[in-house]
């Protein structure tokens, strides 16, 4: 596998799943990696949209919003977002100490060998100040590193100043909320920094072919390529033998030993679907189980019908579910209220569904791990 500049907070904890002899398994983007990559590209067009002439429609299903909501999120967007290059691709060389930029979207593709590729999400030059790097961050964030000690803005900042000579560069992390309002966190780092970090990215390429696994939290919490094919993770599952589905648990150590088998299951069983129904869409002829039935890719359509006041007129009034939730609620207030304001009229529209009875409660229940010494909610 290629080390990035978007894995290498992963190759400051354990460098093996960057080995060129680990396998690269096939990824399919989740549905929230999705929705984020799409974010970023509304975020790259607003840069793009000197003139405001982008299509509100196009920039609010990006953002995956109504455009009724859109307005009030690109006012909000505009706020912080500076001008600069957005999406810039860099390649950082470290046995040279060099960088370069592409204008090429295939970034694996125009990787040279040794380079190490990356993408900066907006980089901007100002006369008289350093380079700055701006990294996008949306979605839920739980496990973010502040700028200060954010591996991947170091490295990018690393590989803008290179490519450009500056001295100096400012790395900016962007959490960007729903409401399109951003909460930024810089790190400047002087020569001196950047000459620190070219030598820890030399070094760890350096050791990557001869490293072995550091398994640690970092394995799920910086999602960590291989692992499904890490020797780590498979020592893992040997360590805790599958029992049969009929097992008791009976015990604290049962049941924990258990929780960890379901984990590492389920993440084997997605990455061997994935492979499985990356084979048979190559493959329309597909292929015959034992039972002699052929198993072959199939495209299924699902209809769903859009209540508009037309279509509610031909259905039972009875078959028409009329519910809403919390979310939906609170973007929309959030769309609407004026600034500031989104949370306490928030507040007093659930008081007021409330008291009117509307909100019911359910309870479900769920294993979910806390850290030691962390209380429940
Ligand atoms: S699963 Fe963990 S130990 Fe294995 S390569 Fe990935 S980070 Fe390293």
């Amino acid at each position: 596998m290629l080390l990035s500049g978007s894995k290498y907070g992963l190759a400051r904890c354990c460098l093996y799943w960057a080995r060129a002899d680990v396998p690269d398994l096939p990824r399919v983007e989740n549905p929230d990696a999705k929705a984020g990559t799409n974010r970023h590209h509304a975020l790259e067009a607003l840069v793009n949209d000197t003139d405001g002439t982008a299509s509100a429609l196009w920039l609010a299903s990006l953002w995956g919003c109504t455009v009724e909501e859109w307005p009030a999120i690109e006012a909000n967007i505009r706020e912080w977002l500076p001008t600069g290059a957005p999406e810039v691709a860099l390649y950082y060389h470290p046995a040279t100490d060099t960088a370069r930029s592409s204008d090429a979207r295939d970034r694996a593709y125009q990787c040279e060998a040794g380079e190490v590729p990356m993408t900066v999400d907006l980089l901007r030059h100002r006369d008289g100040a350093p380079i700055e790097v701006w990294d996008y961050k949306t979605g839920r964030q739980d496990n973010l590193e502040l700028a200060a000690s954010n591996a991947q803005l170091a490295i990018c900042c690393l590989a803008a100043a290179r490519m450009t000579g500056a001295t100096a560069a400012r790395g900016v992390l962007a959490v960007v909320a729903d409401d399109g309002t951003a909460r930024l966190d810089e790190v400047e780092l002087d020569s001196l920094d950047l000459d620190a970090i070219a030598y820890e990215v030399r070094g760890l390429v350096e050791r990557t072919p001869t490293s072995e696994p550091a398994p640690g939290p970092w394995c799920s919490d910086k999602w960590c390529p291989a692992r499904a094919v890490c020797p780590a993770t498979r020592a893992a599952m040997v360590a805790t033998p599958m029992e049969p589905m009929s097992i008791v648990v009976d015990s604290a150590d049962a049941c924990a030993r258990i929780h960890t088998q379901i984990g590492l299951a389920e993440e084997f069983l997605e990455t061997v679907k994935r492979a499985r129904n990356e084979w048979l869409q190559s493959n329309p002829a597909g292929c015959e189980l034992a039972d002699g039935s052929v198993l072959q890719w199939t495209i299924e359509e699902r209809d769903s019908i859009e209540l508009t006041d037309a279509a509610a007129a031909l259905i039972p009034p009875e078959a028409i579910e009329r519910k809403t939730s919390k979310t939906a609620i609170e973007r929309a207030i959030k769309a609407t209220a004026a600034k500031g304001e989104a949370a306490a009229k928030m507040r007093e529209v659930l008081a007021a569904l409330d008291a009117a009875g509307a909100i019911k409660t359910t309870q479900f229940g769920r294993p979910r791990a806390r850290k030691a010494g962390r209380r429940a909610a």
